[in-house]
C-alpha cells in the first residue's frame, strides 16, 4: 500500500496506555514493536482482550485452544514489557457492536484510566483490493471509539459510577494500528526484533494456520513500507483519534 500524505509523528507525551483488541495476536501484527518502544520509555501499558481466541485453531477444540492462546498472549505481552493482561468473556468470531460492548469497554477505560488507547484496524479493509477485515475487529473498533466518549460522560452508563464507583475518565488518544487511513507513525527501527519475537510467541496458533507468513518477513515488510513514508528504516502506522 502506498500513502502520499506523510505521517505525523505519534505523540509520546503520555505515560499510561491500555491496548484493547478482540483476539490474542491482534497486537502482535504490528503494534507490539511500538509498544516495546513505549514500555522502554517507562510508559505503563496494559492489555485487554475481548476473547481468548478460541475459534482460531481449526484442529483443536475451543477449550484446548483457549489454554494455549492465553499462555501465548501472556508471553507475547511480556516480550514487549507488558505484564498486565486481562481477558473478557466475549465469544471469538461473533462479537457484536452494541450497548453491552460499549459499557464493558467504558468500564475498562474508567478502571484503567489510560491517556492513550491502542487497538487494531477496524476499517472495512486493509487498504488492498480484495481484503475484508474481520467482523470482530470492525465491531470492536467502532464500539471502542464510542466507549472512549462514553467513559468521559457521567450521564452515560451512570451505574458505572453509582454502583461500581468508577468516575468518568477521558482518554486523549485512541489509535488503531494498520489502518488504511493511518495518520501517524512511530519509528520502531530499534524495536522491530521485539515485535517479531512477540508474534513468534503465538507458535501454536501460527503452526496451525495454512500458509501463514513468516513473522520476521511479514512484520519487517510492513514496517519497512511504513518507514519509507515516515523517513526511517522501520515504522508502525496508526490512525489516531482525539475523542
Ligand atoms: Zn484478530
Amino acid at each position: 500500500m502506498t500513502q502520499n500524505t506523510p505521517f505525523l509523528t505519534f505523540p509520546e507525551n503520555w505515560t499510561t496506555g491500555l491496548a484493547i483488541v478482540a483476539h490474542p495476536d491482534d497486537l502482535e501484527y504490528g503494534a507490539a514493536s511500538a509498544i516495546a518502544r513505549w514500555t522502554h520509555q517507562g510508559k505503563n501499558i496494559s492489555y485487554l482482550l475481548l476473547t481468548k481466541g478460541e475459534a482460531g485453531i481449526e484442529t483443536l477444540s475451543p477449550e484446548e485452544t483457549v489454554r494455549l492462546r492465553v499462555e501465548e498472549e501472556i508471553r507475547s505481552a511480556a516480550e514487549v514489557g507488558v505484564t498486565h493482561v486481562e481477558f473478557l468473556d466475549y465469544s471469538d468470531g461473533v462479537i457484536e457492536y452494541g450497548l453491552q460492548l460499549r459499557k464493558d469497554l467504558a468500564r475498562a477505560i474508567r478502571r484503567h484510566r489510560p491517556e492513550t488507547i491502542l487497538s487494531i484496524n477496524y476499517r472495512e479493509n486493509w487498504g488492498l483490493p480484495g481484503t475484508w477485515n474481520m467482523a470482530d475487529h470492525r465491531n470492536t473498533g467502532l464500539a471502542l471509539l464510542d466507549a472512549a466518549r462514553d467513559a468521559a460522560n457521567r450521564w452515560i452508563f451512570p451505574e458505572l459510577q453509582e454502583k461500581e464507583q468508577l468516575a468518568p475518565w477521558k482518554p486523549r488518544i485512541v489509535a488503531f494500528s494498520g489502518s488504511p487511513q493511518s495518520t501517524h507513525a512511530v519509528d520502531v527501527s530499534e524495536w522491530i526484533e521485539k515485535g517479531v519475537a512477540s508474534l513468534q510467541h503465538h507458535k501454536a496458533y501460527l503452526d496451525n494456520l495454512e500458509d501463514h507468513p513468516d513473522p520476521d518477513f511479514f512484520l519487517r515488510s510492513l514496517a519497512a513500507d511504513a518507514g519509507t513514508h515516515f523517513g526511517c528504516e522501520y515504522a508502525v502506522k496508526f490512525e489516531v483519534f482525539t475523542p
